[in-house]
């Protein structure tokens, strides 16, 4: 086997992150209940393999189980603002250790080193969101009908959540579930992406070290590695209260389903296929960053990335040439190096997605405007490395109604009114994120309104990617209707009780009903 590779200083930030052993096939620290086959993680940055992680047999679950619930046990009787004091100590780990998780996220993943210090400062923000929350879970007094009584509203933790999570955001969606569930008292258990492994696992160390330092119990957050079939253990099993899943549609439909069988709860966050309506009055100087960073950036890997530009036809032709125009600057190359601004796909599974629907949207009648294709050649050994395309298509074509997990844009035109663009924008399966640039305020306000974008991101004057933590972030449709992060999403996280209380000396029924003995 080939050395991990040592330039970019991944060497020493997998020494730092404590996973360097981990391309021997050893487990450490965290995964220590593994036992089960190999995964072998191959970066796309120069297909190298980096780690193998020893996947969890159904035993190895159940043990991971068995410390969790009874760490929830200890965890919840902790008042709140001082499971906020261990979320602060872990947002303060973060920002020491913010440079080598951020290489590693950019190292196994394939993004570029700015968005993956990026994803970690998102682990730390929603940390400080959290450590203020942990202050604030508070319920509501409500107004009795009944002389004597009161009514309240408490939010209790609910016990094991257990996190499924997508590759493209390896670190970012685990910490914005766990900040908020523990603050909430809950324990959490994490099945990573097969694909990401060792990001999972360099999380854990960090967060096992603040556990340690405050003799509290490891199950408080714990980690499950492998493919879907140990989702499922987690899917199927009554003793995790809330699955948050994270992933494709396809996935959603499966998962959402097995939980609702068992009156569990889920937070589904699904694929997107997002576009931005650009207006007459749009200013080409927002338009053009805000399109060409959404459709390319992450290589087109973010659930929010931009799928589709609806354009008004009386500037179709000059926005159009400023866009393509700007793919011509683009730098595509090793992710580390930060003069580039698009690193490669995930796999090679992905390029063949990438290249089959280039050509399905040709054969659907798209004219391509700027060639697609795969790079070759120094730098681009690993085969994960393509061009970013754009395509001249109709809304309705079978490609365009699917989320390609890539750089590949589609733009096409409207006519009319605000609500022709509007009624293609919504005219998808999926619901996530949306964008619209004008200077009009009644046409931002129109596409606002209910009337408007039916995703459960809209925005105006800026692209359809990069939320920011404060935000509940999800979306509609197949989308899942999941909403996590900021604003009240941490409510999911816990259960309502409502309680009554009657301190009189009577016993006065709701609703007036008298029922005399
Ligand atoms: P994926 O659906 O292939 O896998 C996601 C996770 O689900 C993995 O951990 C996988 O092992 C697990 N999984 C798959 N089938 C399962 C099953 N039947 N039971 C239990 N677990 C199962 O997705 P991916 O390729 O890793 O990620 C890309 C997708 O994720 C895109 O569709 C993207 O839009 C979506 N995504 C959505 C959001 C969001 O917040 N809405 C964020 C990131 C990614």
């Amino acid at each position: 086997m080939e050395a991990i590779a040592t330039d970019f200083g991944i060497d020493q930030a997998l020494k730092t992150l404590g996973v360097k052993e981990l391309n021997n096939g050893t487990s450490t620290g965290s995964d220590n209940f593994s036992n089960g086959e190999i995964i072998e993680s191959y970066s796309p940055v120069d297909g190298k393999l980096i780690a193998k992680v020893k996947s969890s047999t159904r035993e190895d679950y159940d043990k991971v189980m068995d410390a969790a619930t009874s760490a929830f046990k200890t965890w919840r009787d902790m008042p709140a603002p001082q499971r906020g004091e261990i979320v602060r100590q872990f947002g303060n780990k973060l920002r020491e250790l913010k440079e080598p998780l951020g290489k590693l996220v950019s190292y196994e993943m394939g993004k570029s080193l700015q968005e993956g210090y990026g994803e970690v400062q998102e682990m730390i923000d929603i940390c400080d969101f959290a450590v203020g929350l942990s202050r604030q879970l508070n319920g509501l007094t409500i107004p009795s009908e009944r002389p004597g009584h009161v009514m309240r509203e408490q939010w209790h933790p609910i016990g094991v959540v257990g996190i499924i999570s997508a590759f493209n955001f390896p670190v970012a969606v685990w910490s914005w579930n766990t900040a908020l569930a523990w603050i909430c008292g809950d324990v959490c258990v994490w099945k990573a992406s097969e694909k990401a492994p060792l990001c999972s696992i360099a999380c854990q160390n960090i967060i096992a070290e603040v556990l340690k330092d405050n003799n509290l119990p490891e199950g408080i957050s714990c980690i499950v590695n492998g493919d879907y079939k140990v989702g499922e253990f987690m899917t199927k099993d009554r003793r995790v209260a809330l699955v948050s899943a994270t992933g494709s549609t396809r996935m959603g439909k499966i998962v959402g389903v097995t939980v609702a069988e068992r009156f569990g709860k889920s937070l589904l966050e699904l694929g997107g296929n997002n576009a931005i309506i650009i207006t007459p009055t749009a200013d080409l100087k927002v338009v053009v960053p805000g399109a060409v960073f959404g459709a390319v950036g992450t290589c087109g890997q973010r659930c929010t990335s931009t799928r589709r530009l609806i354009i008004h036809e009386s500037v179709y032709d000059k926005v159009r040439d400023a866009i393509v125009g700007a793919y011509k600057q683009i730098k595509i190359g090793n992710p580390l190096d930060e003069n580039n601004h698009v690193g490669p796909l995930i796999d090679k599974d992905s390029v063949n997605t990438y290249l089959a629907a280039i050509e399905k949207a040709k054969a659907e009648g798209g004219n391509v405007l700027v060639e697609g294709g795969v790079l070759e050649g120094e730098g681009f050994e690993s085969g994960c490395y393509v061009k970013p395309a754009i395509i001249e298509a109709e809304n309705h074509f079978e490609i365009v109604q699917h989320e390609t997990f890539a750089p590949i844009l589609y733009i096409m035109k409207y006519s009319g009114d605000l609500e022709n663009a509007i009624e293609m924008q919504n005219g998808v399966a999926q619901g996530l994120s949306s964008a619209i640039m004008t200077n009009e305020m009644k046409e931002a306000e129109k596409f606002l309104s209910y009337a408007g974008s039916d995703c459960g991101i809209a925005n105006v004057n800026i692209g359809t990617s990069g939320a920011e933590i404060g935000g509940a972030f999800g979306g509609e449709k197949e989308t899942g209707g999941g909403r996590e992060s900021g604003s009240d999403a941490w409510k999911v996280y816990m259960r309502r009780q409502t309680n009554t209380i009657n301190y009189s000396d009577e016993l006065p029924l709701a609703q007036g009903i008298k029922f005399d003995l």
